[in-house]
């Protein structure tokens, strides 16, 4: 299986390049060059599999320069981290409505599930490659990346990671579970601006001719742990076979009946695996997207203009405040008929004007599976408050985003298909907005806030999050973008 990037079909790669190389040279995004199958009956067989088993193979359709065995020894090794023995567990709430909770891995949201195997992936395809050099890896966060890379990353061998992120832009726990961190090859700083100024200042670098030499130089040379490299999607498609496969051993669906799949989206990610997982033949009937405030996926879905020129929003689901998806590029490239030329046109189009415009009678033609939706501040807000009074469930915003959304597309399209809302963190990382919401006000003191919910909820709090109260922050740099580039060469100048 070889590997072309969206903005040069002629740039091929294999599986290991694709993951070490993070980004293509030209800025395009890795795509697999065909869509390897998984039949309805190897599906059926995922039941009596555990998940690591299921994410071996959906994995190894794609990487056929690892052993099935390998990857396995991979995923079992990120999976028992988690804190359930069912890494990925399917909870059911109402008739036909499942909720897949993404969010038992080491830093509390659904990152974890890819990001405990990428850093395996990229020392694994160091050592095929025989790649002397040292990988530094860059990482720009709107919040639960950060934390979740650092966790995948630190003291990896051969590997150094520095985190970006928006100063002003992540929740109070976010920002402490980052700063934290512990391990001699980490580095994390704040930068002034919002996650799209993060990203934008990161992918900048990824493209300086002169930071690369200097890397090379240093013996070093770049990856990304964001969801524009090919190794952090790849884990992310498992589990959507994993939850159908759920289905079909508890008999909540027979094999070959169409779900939907609800997704709380921010940078496309998530979402483009489940599209992924869709093309592989995983019988999907909606995908739909769900944005916060900062809506333009909603629109690009429902008037076919992405338009990023917009005020930016910060909101309770500080993981969704994003204006620039780099991951539609992937779905676009399908969307184009896999035309690197007609993508490099759109891409270019929304670098120059922040916009760019498809025929949406066309979009809706080519991908009638693809729903937008979102939800604001106050729809959110009373949805974590429903779920728990109706179902005594406790959601974080995001997830309670990708709740309100489905409920809306339920009652205006009538689909009644089983729904699966994908749950991407765990509710103590927001405690403060959580409480507020089903407590009985905003309570200033995060670490309050957690153990009000508890009481309230009688959820049990993770460890990583108690923990955080007494711990030293030992990061506390805050940078402009011009002195982000300067540290990245100070730290492979030594
Ligand atoms: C990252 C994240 C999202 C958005 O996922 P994308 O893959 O960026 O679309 C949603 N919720 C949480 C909690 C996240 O951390």
């Amino acid at each position: 299986m070889k590997y072309i990037s969206t903005r040069n079909a002629s740039c091929r790669v294999s599986g290991s390049e694709a993951i070490l190389m993070g980004i293509s040279p030209e800025g395009g995004l890795f795509v697999p060059e065909t869509f390897p199958q998984i039949t309805l009956d190897e599906i059926k067989a995922m039941g009596d599999m555990s998940y690591a088993e299921r994410s071996a193979l959906v994995m190894s359709r794609y990487l056929d320069e690892f052993s099935e065995q390998e990857l396995l020894e991979i995923a079992n090794r990120a999976y028992a981290r988690f804190d359930d023995e069912d890494a990925c567990p399917l909870t059911k709430i109402e008739e036909d409505l499942y909720i897949l909770e993404l969010w038992h891995g080491p830093t509390y949201a659904f990152k974890d599930v890819a990001l405990t195997v990428l850093p395996q992936l990229i020392s694994a395809c160091r050592a095929k490659r025989g790649e002397k050099d040292k990988t530094l890896v860059l990482v720009a966060t709107s919040g639960d990346t950060g934390k979740a890379a650092l966790e995948g990353f630190k003291d990896v061998e051969g590997t150094e990671i520095m985190v970006f992120y928006p100063d002003e832009g992540v929740a109070h726990m976010q920002k402490l579970q980052m700063i934290t961190t512990g391990g001699d090859n980490t580095y994390v700083a704040g930068i002034k601006g919002n996650f799209d100024d993060a990203q934008t200042a990161v992918k900048k670098i990824f493209t300086d001719q002169s930071v690369r030499d200097a890397l090379k130089e240093g013996g070093y040379v770049m990856s990304s742990a964001n969801s524009i490299n090919w190794g952090r999607l790849l884990p992310q498609i498992a589990y959507y076979f994993s939850a159908y496969a759920d289905l079909l051993s508890s008999n909540e669906i027979t094999v070959g009946d169409k779900v939907n799949f609800a997704v709380p989206t921010g940078n496309f990610g998530d979402i483009l695996a489940g599209y992924y997982a869709m093309r592989m033949g995983l019988p999907v009937n909606k995908l739909v997207c769900a944005s916060n405030i900062n809506n333009v996926l909603t629109d690009f879905f429902t008037t076919g203009e992405y338009d990023a020129t917009r005020e930016f929003h910060k909101t309770i689901s500080p993981s969704m405040d994003i204006l620039i998806s780099s991951n539609l590029e992937r779905l676009l490239f399908e969307y184009t008929g896999r035309d690197d030329k007609a993508l490099c046109a759109l891409m270019d189009s929304l670098k120059k004007t922040g916009k760019y415009q498809v025929d949406p009678t066309d979009l809706k033609r080519k991908l009638p599976f693809f729903e937008g939706g979102f939800a604001d501040e106050d729809e959110t807000m009373e949805t974590i408050y429903n779920t728990f009074d109706e179902y005594g469930y406790v959601v974080d915003p995001h997830t309670a985003v990708a709740v309100a959304v489905y409920n809306d597309y339920y009652l205006t399209s009538g689909d009644t298909s089983p729904a699966i809302v994908l749950s991407t963190a765990n509710p103590y990382k927001f405690a403060q907005d959580v409480y507020e919401a089903v407590g009985e006000n905003y309570v200033e003191d995060p670490f309050k806030a957690v153990k009000k919910l508890h009481f309230l909820t009688g959820m049990d709090v993770p460890e990583g999050i108690r923990d955080l109260e007494t711990m030293e922050p030992r990061f506390t740099d805050v940078l402009s973008g011009e002195e982000i580039k300067q540290k990245v060469l100070a730290k492979v100048k030594g």
